[in-house]
């Protein structure tokens, strides 16, 4: 997208569709609107009966429009002739849920048929783009079968290749896993959709298998004729442990918001509201604090989600700004507060789920204060090894003289450093704040502490600790952070002198 805009493979404008006439006429589909753009793969899902098919034979030009606007590929069909119609229909790829191959034709023949019917017809081309597809789909042996000898995967994989061998810039499937057992589908699918991308064909597949969602790039949903987005199955894949039906039940009601290429989503310091999935596009998320340089986190895509630290206990602040990506425009999912917290209670794998995700983003989030340089593929590595320690008001954390164990990074509450003069007072010779870290200088030198340190007498204390063999992997990963942290020492070391 951005400047030079794509067009759209399929655009539908007010499509309706009325089956019958008179007394008898039934209307099917109200007012579709729809775009999809070249290699995107969308999956079109609800009820039985509800009118998938319907639409999907309308786009595939085995229908003639009746109202509202159809371009496919750029040709409108409302109004197209039916020779024309036959024209465009060479065009797509079709995958059928029982297989559309011809029974008395060979897999090989069957697949040289619709390169023939697209104007391929040099032998050597065919033959070698047949061997390339049906190697794809693990089908060689097959060249010379008939369809009624092929297991049920086997004719649907037959069927793929025959829809794909010509490399169509549209596919459309009309429930292509139907007829076969989960595992078997899913396999089928993967591969479909590991084709199609690599050809950049755009796939238009219909389905109620909830298993296949996930490969799907965007997922719309038809309900009694009407289209819209399938916001509980989007919720319920991107919420690990929560069931469409649940998220039915709840009766949330998200808003969709588009968004400009480099907008802002919210800022870090902002009243938490809502809660937000990725749908299509994506984001990114960072730091910005005042005088500081931002601090890029991380990259949020489709079927991710953001938002949720703010939002327990309610109306916390952003600890993150997130801003779409400079190249795209993203559409977001908004979930308010209070059904997010619904949801969050809907299972004890969401809880569970979520909350992990919170503290690895915390962490993160405070590791990248604490060592700007450190690079956030690192962070995803050492996460696991981390611990984290909560202290109470006044509590030791570390003795001097004792033996290094950990490099601690403060996540909340103050600390005080103290020093101990020789007739064996102490005195407190620095505070260290959020964000900060401390313990560095007797892991690096490799000697026993040289200050003790403990939490400040008014709060408690929350660190995030790095065992030694954490920490020194973490500095001979980064030369950066190394001499980052070199510095720092260097500092602490001067002003202890100094006195
Ligand atoms: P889906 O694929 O979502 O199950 P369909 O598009 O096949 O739904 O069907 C939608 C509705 O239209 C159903 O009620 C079906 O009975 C009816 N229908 C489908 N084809 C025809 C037809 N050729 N003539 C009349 N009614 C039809
Ligand atoms: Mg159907």
């Amino acid at each position: 997208m951005g400047e030079t805009m794509t067009q759209p493979i399929i655009s539908i404008q007010d499509l309706n569709h009325v089956y019958g006439s008179g007394d008898l006429s039934r209307q099917i589909l109200y007012d579709i609107n729809m775009e999809i753009y070249p290699g995107e793969f969308v999956i079109m899902t609800g009820p039985s009966g509800s009118g998938k098919s319907t639409l999907l034979s309308l786009v595939g030009c085995l229908r003639s429009v009746q109202t509202g606007s159809l371009r496919v590929l750029g040709q409108e069909l409302k109004g197209a002739s039916d020779e024309q119609r036959t024209q465009m229909r060479r065009q797509f790829g079709y995958i059928f849920q029982a297989s559309n191959l011809l029974t008395f034709l060979t897999v090989e023949q069957n697949i040289a048929t619709s390169m023939e019917l697209q104007g391929i017809r040099d032998r050597a081309t065919m033959r070698e783009r047949t061997k390339e597809i049906l190697s794809h789909v693990a089908l060689l042996p097959q060249l010379k079968s008939y369809p009624r000898q092929l297991s049920g995967g086997q004719k649907q994989r037959a069927a793929i290749a025959g829809a794909l061998v010509t490399r169509p810039k549209l596919v459309l499937a009309d429930e292509p896993t139907a007829a076969l057992d989960s595992k078997t589908g899913r396999q089928t699918i993967d591969l479909m959709h590991r084709l199609a991308k690599e050809q950049g064909s755009a796939v238009l597949m219909v389905t109620h298998d909830p298993r296949i969602l996930d490969v799907a790039d965007r997922i719309v949903q038809v309900e009694d004729g009407h289209l819209g987005l399938a916001y509980s199955q989007e919720i319920s894949l991107a919420l690990p442990g929560l069931k469409e039906e649940q998220v039915t039940e709840m009766e949330i009601q998200p808003d969709v918001f588009t968004y400009e290429p480099g907008a802002n989503v919210f800022r870090e310091g902002d009243v938490a509201q809502r809660f937000y999935v990725v749908l299509e596009g994506s984001v990114e998320v960072f730091h910005e604090r005042p005088n500081q340089p931002r601090q890029f986190l991380r990259t949020l895509g489709r079927g991710q989600y953001f938002g949720e630290i703010g939002l327990q206990p309610a109306n916390g602040q952003r600890t993150a700004s997130i801003q779409v990506t400079p190249d795209a425009p993203a559409k977001l999912m908004a979930v308010r507060g209070e059904d997010f917290r619904q949801l969050m209670h809907g299972s004890n794998l969401t809880a569970v789920a979520i909350a992990q995700t919170i503290q690895e983003r915390v962490r993160t989030s405070v590791m990248t204060e604490a060592l700007p340089s450190l690079d956030t593929s690192n962070i995803t590595q050492i996460l696991p090894t981390i611990e984290t320690l909560r202290y109470g008001a006044g509590s030791t954390i570390i003795q001097v003289g004792d033996e290094p164990e950990y490099f601690y990074i403060i996540a909340a509450g103050v600390v005080e450093v103290l020093d101990h003069n020789a007739q064996g007072q102490t005195k407190v010779v620095a505070v260290r704040t959020p964000g900060e870290y401390f313990g560095e200088i007797g892991l690096l030198q490799n000697r026993p502490r040289t200050a003790t340190v403990r939490a400040h007498p008014k709060n408690t204390v929350e660190l995030m600790a790095l065992p030694k063999a954490t920490f020194q992997e973490m500095m001979a990963d980064s030369q950066v952070t190394q001499s980052e942290v070199a510095r720092v020492v260097y500092e602490r070391l001067k002003t202890l002198t100094m006195r």
